[in-house]
């Protein structure tokens, strides 16, 4: 099969907002008035982000859903993919379930690809993403203010839950496993979630590599510190159930600096309070206040009894 019909059979569909897709030297694509392009980029490498033989189908949706992630965490209404692959060799049956994982991503967030590349090398999946925002409203990790609360959506620590028990780390039960791994591998984008919170939110984030380096981000950038409270960072029963005491540091770590649960944090003045709850139930997603941003260039994180963490001796301080 000659890469021209590869890339016919498994990356060329129909198209939504697109003058010219994949087929010629460049795609073409019109802009709508008054927005502007929020642009980014992810890189997925065996080995490195999945394991060689990760699910073919989970791992194309996969590969655009961390893309429209950044596109929620901007509040960027996502339109247009690229998509450049280095492929070891021709697996149809592989790439029949790649492509079918990458556009059913495209399909349920009405995303075109429009272009790419493909090449023969060890297997990497390289998606840009293209999307749109109306001028002057993107979402800043270095819009926050003093004294705004902290959110965070859904759950976290199931990823790293289950990529634990994929190292052999920790054990869990079929169901616990079943549950955890969806999260890691089919991860859902909070793109509707962003795209309210525009006119809600003064910064946002999304959880890529862990709360505490992604919220660190946030307060950098904004030159905050904050105040946080390990009792109301949300998690699945799973973590409860898993990590008792004798595994306390662990279960922190799952919630402060496990990796890939695609949430997005933001804060917001506490006047939204009652708007971000009422946002919660519209979703059906919980959204929950995790904490303040503060003047002292800090993070403080409370712990279960109230305790301060010495996030350091933790050995979370680098994730920062
Ligand atoms: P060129 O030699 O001009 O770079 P290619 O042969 O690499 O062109 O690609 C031919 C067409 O197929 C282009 O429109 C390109 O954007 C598209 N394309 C190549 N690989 C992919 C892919 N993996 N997914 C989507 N489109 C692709
Ligand atoms: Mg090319």
């Amino acid at each position: 099969m000659s890469e021209f019909d590869l890339i016919r059979q498994h990356f060329t569909r129909a198209t939504r907002h697109t003058h010219l897709g994949v087929g010629d030297d460049a795609a073409l694509i019109t802009p709508s008035a008054n927005m502007e392009l929020a642009i980014s980029a992810d890189m997925l490498v065996s080995g490195t982000h999945f394991f060689a033989d990760a699910d073919p189908y989970q791992l194309g949706w996969k590969s655009l859903a961390v893309n429209l992630s950044d596109m929620a965490a901007m509040g960027a209404n996502p339109k247009w993919a690229t998509l450049a692959i280095a492929l070891p060799g021709v697996n149809q049956p592989w790439l029949t379930e790649f492509s079918r994982g990458f556009f059913a991503c495209a399909d349920a967030f009405k995303v075109d690809l429009i272009g790419g590349d493909t090449t023969r090398g060890p297997l990497t999946i390289s998606v840009q993403i293209m999307g749109e925002v109306p001028t002057g409203t993107a979402i800043k990790r270095s819009g926050a203010g003093v004294g705004e609360e902290i959110w965070v959506s859904g759950q976290l620590g199931d990823a790293a839950l289950a990529l634990a028990h994929m190292q052999g780390n920790l054990a869990l039960t079929e169901d616990a496993f079943t549950h955890c791994a969806k999260k890691l591998h089919a991860p859902q984008p909070r793109v509707t979630l962003g795209l309210a919170l525009r006119d809600i939110a003064n910064s946002a984030i999304d959880i890529s590599d862990g709360l505490l380096a992604d919220l660190g981000h946030i307060l950098s950038q904004s030159n905050l510190g904050a105040s946080i409270y390990i009792a109301n960072i949300p998690h699945s029963e799973y973590l409860n159930i898993q990590l008792t005491s004798d595994l306390y540091h662990q279960k922190l770590s799952m919630l402060l600096a496990g990796g890939d649960d695609y949430e997005l944090c933001f804060t917001a003045p506490t006047e939204k309070h009652a708007e971000i709850i009422h946002l919660s139930e519209s979703l059906k997603l919980p959204l929950s206040c995790i904490g303040l941003t503060t003047n002292n260039a800090k993070l403080v994180v409370h712990g279960f009894d109230d305790e301060i963490l010495d996030v350091k001796e933790a050995g979370f301080d680098h994730f920062r």
